[in-house]
């Protein structure tokens, strides 16, 4: 090591040494996005709403169940979520934690190439359906490639998660109909 980096920065320099500071794109601070699961019909009236107000969202489908009732149509996939972005939710939204290891990659591998196939480009991220998950559930995610999977877990803060692979969101809301579910 050189005679330089041995030299201790004196405190007060270090205090005021500029940190390295997240930005998002045009240099801002902050961000805003919503995160809905499911691909129910609901998402068109709710699309609808987040277009006229510029608000961005993530929409985590479950491949296998589109074009089943309540669900959105396969074919109508990239016109609706258009300017907004798909993710996986697991082919049948099973719980990843109630299933074996190649169920999970199964359940996770199919979707994502069944939702790439629709909207045409790379899908990186999931949420667990119905919010639950283990660790082993959490490594093969990883392994297969997804950069984050969110939790319905509210953290009441705006801080970058820590890993983003449980991602826990600022906060969390149900929609009021009984055919909702996490
Ligand atoms: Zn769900």
């Amino acid at each position: 090591m050189s005679e330089v980096n041995d030299k201790k920065i004196p405190e007060k320099v270090a205090d005021h040494a500029p940190k390295n500071i997240f930005l998002y794109p045009e240099d801002r601070l902050k961000a805003l996005t919503m995160s809905y699961d499911n691909g129910g019909g609901e998402n068109r009236r709710l699309i609808k709403i987040f277009n006229r107000y510029g608000i961005k969202g993530t929409f985590h489908l479950n491949s296998g169940l589109l074009n089943k009732p309540i669900y959105v149509l396969a074919d109508k996939v990239v016109e609706l979520y258009r300017g907004h972005e798909v993710s996986c939710h697991g082919c049948s939204h099973a719980s990843l934690y109630r299933i074996g290891r190649e169920e999970i990659v199964r359940e996770m591998w199919d979707d994502r190439l069944a939702l790439e196939n629709l909207v045409g480009y790379p899908v990186r991220g999931m949420s667990y359906a119905n919010g639950r998950y283990n660790r082993e559930a959490v490594n093969i995610l990883k392994n297969l490639g997804f950069v984050y999977g969110r939790t319905v877990l509210s953290t009441e803060n705006y801080n970058l998660p820590d890993d983003f692979i449980t991602w826990n969101p600022t906060c969390h809301h149900f929609v009021n109909t009984t055919k909702s579910t996490a």
